[in-house]
């Protein structure tokens, strides 16, 4: 149908006719000229009709935005003052000799460089029309060169690209499962898989030695703005790979995609324990391109005579911070520094002590502050000193259990750079290492950091002993604060896994009902293996610079779950409930 894409028509096509289809962007009427942008994949390019061409002029005027055309003529060169440097075409125009409609449109719901104005309601509600613009089709084409180039990479390292279930059983990530009834056994489920985790690891107890698949995952969870309930990960999983080869593999991975496709080198990534980026950074994902550390001072505080800093200080699980904003004095207002106490406040913090150093030299007329007078003068001076602090500088401070100051001073500290531009590099990526094996719950039970299939770097023995003591063998990969990828060498030793249950309180029946396939090929030969999965969308949106992961998703779900184009989740014919043996109750009040 066409010779040419708009897009791609540039200044050596002058003189040449052209046959080109795509969507109207917009109409003008120059005084008896009319001028159509016309767009298609790979851009825009400026067609002009006049009155010479009698029929098709009189068809010109007759569209409208996201008409479809067809549209024959010859590039020619654009006069000296109708030259648009920020058009790729804008040398050139077409000047049409044919024109034919070969679809018409309703007035869109919003014109589409106007879409900023309308809701992302409306955007995903007519997803089909927010998609033409140049920015979506910027973003998902990324996403497939993106793809392509971990396919060829992986390709090239020996990978398999193996498909496993989607209809299967749960595989715990630690959110809630998508289940699917099943017509033909009555009363059952399937769920959809939250990873493929468990069949990439029965798949190197096949002898597949390398595995891979760009594996779409199902976590119903409570979103938030990274989150979708359906996602993409790169799954990847490998035998006879410690986790020194499995990391180097992956972030030469990284290290080439950001290099082929971006023109960035990132360079080697440093490593730190979990417990470094936690005590420094607050996160166990820091953001290595802010230069605020968050500093202990709890041993300082054990004798203060103000309870807000010595309960925590005196107790085990209380944690004491303080966080130094160089030249913060005269960087923040008043006004702003409550607000980052609100701020804090969705942490769990109860307030966000701060302390403005006016002058260094002089502990008590020089430091202005709500709570100073609570401090006896040596332990100022310790604060000072410790944090190294100078005149100008603003403090925070962080006194509660360890898990709310780690949590609001990590996000002060986020959002402290992101308010004032703190960053002092581009990229920043790194890999977080030596993770516990548990957590405490709320409910004092233990639950896996990451999965219960992660090996614990000790021995059962000690595992069971100390099980909050036990550091794993994962890895996180982290890029700028966001969590890009993460794994660990997995247990290939049934009773190591059963030791692992069991300290997870699941007990033994329930583990041969859950598990025991897991547990029976564990039997039969299982290699040493371990692998990790990066999330591609996440992966995609900090490549492209997009905010918000709905942008590199063609079809997204709103924030509560829901697709508004489609209209899903949606209500079901009684037939097909009655075919699952399903009876709907009414819902009970609250
Ligand atoms: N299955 C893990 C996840 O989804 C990744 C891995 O351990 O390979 O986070």
């Amino acid at each position: 149908m066409r010779s040419d894409y708009c897009g791609a028509l540039r200044s050596a096509d002058i003189g040449r006719e052209v046959t080109l289809c795509g969507w109207v962007d917009r109409r003008r009427d120059h005084g008896g000229v009319i001028f159509i942008d016309l767009r298609d994949r790979d851009g825009i390019a400026q067609v002009v009709f006049d009155p010479d061409t009698a029929e098709h002029f009189t068809q010109a005027d007759r569209v409208r935005s996201e008409y479809v055309l067809k549209v024959h003529g010859r590039v020619r060169a654009r006069g000296p003052e109708a030259l648009n440097p920020n058009m790729a075409t804008g040398e050139i125009e077409v000047y049409g000799t044919t024109l034919e409609i070969l679809n018409s449109a309703a007035t869109p719901p919003f014109q589409l460089d106007e879409h900023t104005d309308v809701g992302e309601d409306v955007r995903l509600k007519y997803r089909y029309l927010d998609l033409r613009r140049s920015e979506m089709q910027h973003n998902l084409r990324f996403r497939s060169r993106l793809t392509t180039a971990v396919r060829n990479y992986l390709d090239r390292e020996g990978f398999v690209d193996i498909e496993t279930p989607i209809l299967t059983r749960a595989t715990p990530e630690g959110a809630r499962d998508y289940l699917v009834p099943s017509r033909t056994h009555e009363g059952k489920f399937f769920a959809l898989p939250q990873s493929p985790q468990l069949f990439k690891q029965l798949l190197m107890v096949s002898g597949f030695d390398r595995y891979y698949q760009i594996a779409k995952c199902f976590r119903d969870e409570d979103l938030r703005a990274d989150r979708q309930p359906e996602f993409t990960q790169i799954d990847i999983e490998t035998a006879f790979l410690d986790e020194t080869a499995i990391m180097s593999l992956s972030e030469e991975m990284v290290r080439q995609l950001f290099k082929q496709l971006k023109a960035i080198e990132l360079g080697q990534f440093p490593q730190m324990s979990y417990h470094e980026a936690i005590s420094r950074y607050g996160s166990d994902k820091p953001d290595l391109r802010i230069p605020l550390e968050l500093v202990d001072i709890k041993d300082l505080m054990v004798n203060v005579d103000f309870k807000v800093f010595s309960n925590p200080a005196n107790d085990p699980k209380g944690r004491v911070s303080a966080l130094k904003l160089p030249g913060g004095n005269h960087k923040l207002a008043r006004k702003q520094i409550d607000d980052y106490a609100k701020f804090v406040a969705i942490y769990g913090a109860r307030g966000l002590a701060y302390l403005k150093v006016n002058d260094r030299a002089d502990l008590d007329g020089g430091l202005q502050s709500p709570i100073v007078k609570f401090l006896p003068r040596e332990v100022r001076a310790a604060i000072l000193d410790r944090l190294q602090a100078e005149s100008g500088d603003l403090i925070f401070f962080g006194a509660d259990t360890a898990k709310v100051v780690t949590e609001a001073l990590g996000a002060l500290r986020c959002k402290l750079a992101e308010d004032l531009d703190l960053y002092s590099c581009e990229w920043a990526p790194l890999w977080v290492v030596d993770f516990p094996m548990f957590e405490e719950d709320d409910k004092g039970g233990l639950t896996a950091l990451h999965h219960p299939f992660t090996a614990p770097s000790c021995s059962a023995q000690e595992l069971q002993q100390a099980p909050l003591q036990a550091l794993s063998r994962a890895y996180d990969m982290v890029l700028n604060g966001t969590e890009l990828g993460g794994g660990s060498i997995r247990i290939h030793d049934q009773q190591m896994q059963q030791a692992v249950f069991t300290v997870l309180g699941i007990a033994e029946q329930e583990q041969r009902e859950k598990f025991g396939f897991l547990l029976d090929a564990l039997k039969y030969g299982a290699p040493p293996h371990g692998g990790l999965a990066f999330g591609l969308d996440r992966l995609v949106m900090l490549m492209t610079g997009t905010d918000s992961i709905r942008d590199v998703i063609a079809f997204p779900k709103t924030q509560s779950a829901s697709d508004v184009m489609t209209d899903a989740p949606g209500t079901v014919d009684k037939r097909q409930l009655q075919a699952l043996n399903i009876r709907l109750r009414a819902k009970e009040p609250l």
